[in-house]
């Protein structure tokens, strides 16, 4: 399956999704702050402003209640205190007739607001209106009493028009600085979104290209946090997975190969002898002989293939038994013997001690007799072939040891990949299928041990096969 991922979806990717979210926070923020702020600071201008006003209002009330003026002197009085107050002054008596006004157009006139009412019961009091003509105004009313007994009232009308002046002042630097920070987050959050989108970017780019076929892909890492991590398992996984394939494609040109050299053999004898019209029956022996053979090596070669198919699932399981390897290589040493006496090689089995362990015995007598048979393969005639098996810092080792053709020193990394053979002409004298060393291989590792060897061309091979003593069972 092909995954195309199109790269024209800008606006909603996750850069886009990141820089709308900061935005869209700090504007609800700045919104929030603007309205708790402004009210404070539109409540405590107010609130200053009252209480300036209800001070001067007293102030005059003490004066008024002081000094009996006459009324011209209180006009004068008012008119002066109006002007340094800024604001509008009227003295009433207690009935609330208007014995002074510092713009004169109420003066003998009643009045009827509310705080005046207030006033004449004895309380002081502020309150703001918003009025058609002048805006928002404060009105004060402070009684003026005189022997206990409210003797008339101060009552001060005042502009708020500064105050809002100023509030909307500070509104509008808030509006603006509120700009700035906008500008700022969204500047900041681009850059942000632009570190984590980027590689997010890359690495699905990569991975497009993987899904259309081209496995070996690589991502830059920069820095060393989660994306730069996730780029690093990608780079790995990447590598892994071209490998993988490699070895895939060289197992499969390598079944193909192995499987037609023989089957060509067979062809190639089966038309020779259909086309000698007069052959006789030891011509048919031989030929049939040798395409017998050829069957064989077909045969071997799709059951190791098999076996290594087996092995390589993933549920594969071990059969795990205890056992004793002493007897184990024994029985071997007593199954292979006759092929090294063939050659008159000298076949022994060198035991220090007893070992009990935990195999699964069928698994281990196949890697074991491959790296056994190989030696008697590889050995000429009256050699000799050690096999020994003892503990070594807490490791079992099965050792096997010939003085063999040895294996040349640029071959030693190979042998134990699948089809590999050091001499392919010799291995097809000898019978090799190249895949028996590999099974060996992955029987060790299925046990949680490994397979070494050293060699030296002309002079012999040995062979080390170490097991975790922690299947050991004493
Ligand atoms: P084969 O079936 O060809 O023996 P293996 O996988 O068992 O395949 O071995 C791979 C190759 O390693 C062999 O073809 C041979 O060249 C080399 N080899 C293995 N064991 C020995 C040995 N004891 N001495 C020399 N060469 C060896």
């Amino acid at each position: 399956m092909v995954i195309i991922l199109n790269p024209n979806t800008k606006f909603i990717s996750i850069r886009w999704k990141l820089v709308s979210t900061y935005l869209l926070l700090i504007i609800v923020t700045l919104l929030l702050i603007n309205s708790f702020i402004t009210e404070a600071i539109r409540m405590n201008y107010v609130d200053e402003k009252k209480m300036n006003l209800l001070t001067q209002a007293n102030i005059i009330a003490d004066r008024v209640m002081a000094y009996k003026y006459e009324a011209d002197e209180l006009d004068h009085l008012i008119k002066k205190y109006s002007k340094e107050i800024k604001s509008r002054i009227l003295i009433a008596d207690k009935t609330g007739m208007v014995m002074s006004d510092s713009y004169e157009f109420l003066k003998n006139s009643r009045l009827k607001h509310i705080e005046l009412q207030e006033a004449l019961k004895g309380k002081s009091i502020a309150k703001e209106y918003l009025l058609k003509d002048y805006g928002k105004t404060m009105y004060v009313a402070v009684p003026i009493i005189v022997n206990n007994s409210v003797y008339g009232v101060v009552f001060i009308s005042s502009s708020l028009t500064d105050v809002y002046k100023n509030v909307q002042q500070i509104k509008k630097n808030y509006f603006l600085l509120s700009l700035l920070c906008i500008g700022i987050t969204g500047f900041i959050s681009f850059i942000f979104a632009h570190v984590i989108a980027t590689p997010i970017e890359k690495l699905t780019d990569r991975i497009t290209k993987m899904s259309k076929g081209s496995l070996e892909q690589k991502v830059e890492i920069a820095g060393n946090d989660e994306l730069a991590n996730l780029g690093k398992s990608f780079n790995v996984m990447s590598a892994k997975l071209a490998q993988v394939d490699k070895q895939r494609k060289e197992f499969v040109a390598n079944v193909s190969h192995e499987l037609r050299t023989p089957l060509s053999a067979i062809k190639l004898l089966s038309e020779s002898l259909l086309h000698q019209e007069k052959a006789n029956i030891d011509t048919y022996r031989d030929f049939l002989g040798d395409i017998d053979t050829e069957v064989d090596r077909l045969n071997k070669i799709i059951e190791n293939l098999l076996r290594l198919v087996e092995l390589d699932k993933e549920k594969f399981k071990l059969d795990y038994q205890i056992t004793y390897v002493n007897y184990l290589i024994k029985k071997l040493i007593t199954t292979l013997k006759p092929l090294a006496d063939k050659k008159d090689i000298d076949l022994q089995f060198i035991q220090s001690e007893k070992i009990q362990m935990k195999l699964d015995q069928i698994k281990m007598q196949q890697a074991l007799t491959n790296i056994i048979y190989n030696a008697i393969k590889y050995t000429p005639e009256y050699g000799k072939i050690q096999v020994s098996l003892y503990t070594e810092s807490n490791e079992i080792v099965i050792k096997i040891e010939d003085n063999g053709i040895g294996i040349p020193e640029e071959s030693l990394p190979y042998i134990f990949d699948r089809f590999y053979r050091v001499d392919k002409a010799r291995a097809r004298s000898t019978g090799g299928t190249g895949l028996g060393l590999a099974l060996s291989k992955q029987i060790v590792e299925l046990h949680q041990g490994k397979v070494e060897v050293a060699s030296q061309l002309n002079r012999g091979t040995v062979f080390f096969i170490r097991l975790p003593n922690n299947l050991e069972i004493r």
